[in-house]
């Protein structure tokens, strides 16, 4: 008997294997559709974990063809279900897991990239890990660096960038206002300017008269 939470999984299963018929079940069955967000790329949607058998860390799925065990295939569980939902794998190129997580195998995960760009991305992620770059690659060394009150290891160009950001955004959303208080009370406006002038005007015939 099913108590809720299998029940809930095997919803979610069938779900899936509706989506992507091309999944083989016992592919399916082995993978965690629940899993974590990924912490860098949350609007990637959940991960998808493979919790069978794994070798270093990457999902590892052996299927066996012929019947009676006449021959196993093993496959690195991302890179079939890459190839079943997406497509074939570019020629020589490798999936990148954009959620870090090795055991994923959700497609969306996962980019095809050469092999110099996928150890780029961890020689990058690396810098990044012992904060020697910011996210946006400004390397954090002299003036660059800001050392904030709690330790903490700040970029002083993205904080132009920010500063700058917000002032265009905040002047745009300001003359948007003058603009549209200007349309609303023009016949106000127009009166008291010319109210002003008049005023001035008396004002300097009664200078000019003394
Ligand atoms: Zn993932
Ligand atoms: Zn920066």
């Amino acid at each position: 008997m099913l108590d809720g939470m299998d029940t809930k999984i095997f919803q979610q299963l069938g779900r899936i294997a509706q989506k992507y018929p091309q999944i083989p079940w016992e592919l399916l069955r082995g993978i965690n559709f629940d899993g974590p967000l990924p912490v860098k790329r949350p609007e990637l949607g959940p991960c998808w974990l493979w919790t069978k058998a794994n070798v270093h860390g990457y999902g590892n799925f052996s299927q066996t063809k012929g019947g009676k065990g006449k021959s196993v295939s093993t496959y690195l569980t991302h890179r079939i279900v890459y190839a079943l939902t997406i497509g074939k794998i570019p020629e020589g190129l490798v999936l990148d897991h954009l959620c870090e997580r090795r055991p994923c195998c959700n497609p969306c995960h996962l980019e095809p990239v050469t092999h110099n760009e996928n150890i780029r991305r961890s020689f990058v992620g690396k810098k990044l890990w012992l904060k020697e770059i910011c996210k946006n690659g400004h390397e954090l060394k002299g003036e660059n660096l800001i050392i904030a009150a709690d330790g903490a290891r700040r970029c002083q160009a993205c904080a132009t960038i920010r500063f700058k950001k917000w002032r265009d955004e905040n002047h745009a959303a300001r003359s948007e206002w003058e603009k549209a208080y200007y349309q609303a009370n023009k016949a106000k406006i127009l009166a008291r300017t010319v109210a002003c002038n008049r005023a001035r005007a008396q004002r300097k015939k009664a200078t000019e008269l003394t």
